[in-house]
C-alpha cells in the first residue's frame, strides 16, 4: 500500500490538469495553452525538496515544450497513446518505482495510468470514473491550481511543506 508520505514522482497529465483542458488554436492552427504560475512555481517547490516531476501528454505541442523546460522538467512524454505503458518509461526514466508514484489526471485516457501507480490524483473537475478511481481529489479545478494543490498535499504529508514556506518567510 503506498500513501502520499512516500510519493517520491508526480507524474502531470496537461490538458484538463495543469490547464484547464481549453484548447487556444490560432490562425495558422497552432496551439495555445494557459498554464497557472502557481502550478509553476509549485512544480519548483516540489523539486528543490526533492522530489521528481514528470509530465505525459496525449497530445503533442511546442508550448508544453516551452514550459517544461522553462519549469526544469526533464521526463516528459508527449503524444501519448497508452498512458497505462508509457507510465513504466517515465519510471525507467526517473528511476523512481511506480509504487511511489503519484499521477495526476482528469479524464478516462488517465485511467490506465491511475491502476499503475501508487498514489492516483484527480483534479475537482475530473470526470466521475476518474475521481472514483483517486486516492485524493483536488478542491482547485485543472489549471486553476490544482498542481500546486497535489504538490502542497504531498509535501504536507511528507512533513515537507513548513521548511517550503519557511524560505519565503524571511
Ligand atoms: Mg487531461
Amino acid at each position: 500500500m503506498s500513501v502520499a508520505k512516500e510519493v517520491q514522482l508526480i507524474i502531470f497529465d496537461v490538458d484538463g490538469v495543469l490547464t484547464d483542458g481549453g484548447l487556444y488554436v490560432d490562425d495558422d492552427g497552432t496551439p495555445m495553452k494557459k498554464f497557472h504560475v502557481r502550478d509553476g512555481l509549485g512544480i519548483k517547490l516540489a523539486q528543490s525538496a526533492g522530489l521528481k516531476i514528470a509530465v505525459l501528454t496525449g497530445k503533442v505541442s511546442e508550448v508544453v515544450h516551452h514550459r517544461m523546460n522553462e519549469l526544469g522538467i526533464e521526463h516528459f512524454i508527449q503524444g501519448s497513446k497508452d498512458k497505462g505503458t508509457d507510465v513504466h518509461a517515465l519510471e525507467a526514466m526517473a528511476g523512481v518505482p511506480l509504487e511511489q508514484t503519484a499521477y495526476v489526471g482528469d479524464d478516462l485516457i488517465d485511467l490506465p495510468a491511475f491502476s499503475k501507480v501508487g498514489y492516483p490524483i484527480a483534479v475537482a473537475d475530473a470526470v466521475a470514473e476518474v475521481k472514483d478511481a483517486a486516492m485524493f481529489v483536488t478542491h482547485a479545478r485543472g489549471g486553476q491550481g490544482a498542481a500546486r494543490e497535489a504538490i502542497e498535499h504531498i509535501l504536507k504529508a511528507q512533513g515537507k511543506w513548513d521548511a517550503v514556506v519557511a524560505r519565503f518567510a524571511g
